[in-house]
């Protein structure tokens, strides 16, 4: 399922909305219906002006605002891996969620035959209303079809809920001894290594401790092995149920949903916590985001003992910051600093060796080069790359400047007031600009060739207020393309050539000229 086209998805952002509360029943639309994948390994730069809400998304993503609405699945661990409890109440309530799904599905239906029978302009009116509907109904089928898949068609739930609940619960029992096994191992590991420190110095040392915990994580192990064979058995059973239906065209139609990613914004606070060491931020001020009150060294190692991976004064702590302080070219006597006395280019390495530290697998760098003079850019940017490639990291790279994502990204995304306008591969947008406003961000990037300096072109006018934005195309009001029914109209997210997409009712036109 995660596959797409030979490419890992690592996270599918589904429809995420971000609003923010203001008095009066109004919200801020900071994120307004995005969707995307972001594939493993690569690094998927965002783009916009200030306001346009891509921090925010790239915030929501890692779930440190709690999602308004949508889904962001995970796929760097397994329902399995994680047996959140989300799973659990799935499948006890599936037959009230089932009722739910054919109600929404009605109340669909219903609204899809009153608009076939509409104008074009009344139909221009109710659309919207006609997309939310449909995306409830979708929404409410996925809920349960992710995880039970095909079943959803079964009508007894009986057998289908039981074998789940089986599952889930020793999945549940092998989570909690792999957190316990995590604590055992932390302290054998640095037993460990004070024995091996003490008989290098030729000083006497207790192998007891070292054995003693050793027997532990080997007796862990094997009641962790002894469930892995008992969540396989669950599985197979499944499996049994799911074989009568092999051919039964519904069901392998409702079971394609399967899917085996966690989504993230139905996680209770610890198990997000659980998966914060794979999610990293890289602030944007290096001034303002490091604790001037810590040493360098405290501030790389405050996250490893956030997520466990060290406890506080184990004696291997020194070896392991100076190991990641090496790989983001920090001097090594620079451990007992503190942030003042270092410049803005040494701080935000400071910054990503804190984030890296936790071995994450999806790192959101916001804005990491902004505050930077363009040389300490450019060596920053590189230290990224690298670090990306040894250590085979996904990145989401925000910025509002689009010449900076250029060099770094394999996709870019660009959005604008909330929402995601196009998205293609790096050298295809700069190639073959659709969007309006991409092709206005890219005119306004100054160049060194003389001729093309001559064009540079400001856009126009301020972003629109997120609270009131405007009908139809939110880029309407600066738009030197607008036509009437981009007035009225929220433009489709279409894929004009493979792997491109843009929301724009006159892209294909737009397509045409820039072939012609
Ligand atoms: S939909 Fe209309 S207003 Fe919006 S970007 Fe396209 S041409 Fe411009």
């Amino acid at each position: 399922m995660a596959n797409v086209e030979n490419k890992e998805v690592l996270l599918r952002i589904s429809n995420l909305k971000q609003y923010f509360p203001l008095k009066k029943g109004r919200f801020v639309k900071a994120n307004d219906g995005i969707s995307i994948d972001i594939y493993k390994g690569e690094t998927f730069g965002l783009v916009g002006e200030s306001g346009c809400g891509k921090s925010t998304l790239g915030r929501t993503v890692l779930q440190l605002y709690k999602q308004t609405y949508g889904r962001t699945t995970y796929y760097g661990r397994t329902l399995g891996d994680l047996a959140p409890k989300y799973m659990l109440d799935t499948v006890k309530n599936l037959p009230k969620l089932r009722t739910k799904w054919k109600e929404l599905e009605a109340k669909k239906d219903q609204l899809e035959a009153e608009y076939a029978k509409l104008s074009e302009t009344e139909q221009y009116a109710k659309h919207a209303a006609l997309d939310e509907a449909r995306k409830l109904a979708e929404d409410a089928k996925l809920d349960m079809t992710k995880i039970i898949g095909g079943f959803v068609i079964v009508d007894d739930l009986a057998p289908v809920t039981a074998a789940y609940e089986s599952y889930y619960n020793v999945s549940k029992q092998i989570v909690n001894l792999a957190m316990k096994r995590q604590d055992i191992q932390a302290d054998h590991d640095e037993a460990a290594f004070l024995l091996k420190q003490a008989k290098k110095d030729g000083k006497g040392a207790d192998q007891g401790k070292v054995n003693s915990l050793a027997a532990q994580l080997k007796e862990i192990n094997q009641q962790i092995a002894s469930l892995e064979t008992q969540q396989k058995q669950c599985g197979k059973e499944i499996d049994a149920l799911r074989a009568p239906y092999e051919d039964n065209a519904e069901f392998q139609k409702y079971d394609a949903d399967r899917d085996d990613g966690v989504d993230l914004t139905r996680l209770t606070y610890n198990e997000m916590r659980q998966l914060r060491r794979d999610m990293q931020l890289i602030f944007q001020d290096p001034y303002s985001s490091l604790n001037p009150r810590m040493s360098v060294g405290q501030i790389i190692s405050e996250g490893m003992q956030a997520h466990k991976m060290l406890k506080k004064n184990d004696a291997r702590m020194q070896e392991m910051v100076l190991e990641i302080m090496e790989q983001c070219g920090l001097a090594p006597y620079f451990l007992h600093r503190f942030p003042h006395q270092f410049s803005g280019g040494q701080r935000q390495r400071i910054g990503i060796a804190r984030s890296l530290a936790t071995h994450p697998k999806f790192v959101v760098c916001d804005e990491a080069v902004s505050a930077l003079d363009v040389s300490i850019q450019a060596q920053i940017i590189n230290l990224l790359q690298d670090l990306k490639e040894q250590k085979n990291l996904t990145y989401l790279f925000i910025t509002h400047d689009l010449s900076v994502v250029k060099y770094i990204s394999d996709r870019i995304g660009v959005m604008y007031l909330g929402n995601m306008v196009e998205l293609a591969d790096s050298q295809e947008i700069f190639d073959n600009p659709v969007h309006p406003y991409t092709e206005a961000l890219l005119n306004a990037i100054p160049t060194t060739e003389n001729e093309e300096q001559e064009d540079l072109q400001i856009l126009e006018g301020d972003i629109p207020s997120p609270v009131n934005p405007p009908k139809g195309c939110k880029f309407h009001t600066r738009c030197s393309y607008c036509t009437e029914i981009c007035k009225q109209v929220v433009p489709e997210w279409e894929e004009v050539s493979p792997n491109h997409f843009v929301a724009c009712h006159h892209k294909l036109h737009r397509v045409k000229e820039m072939q012609g």
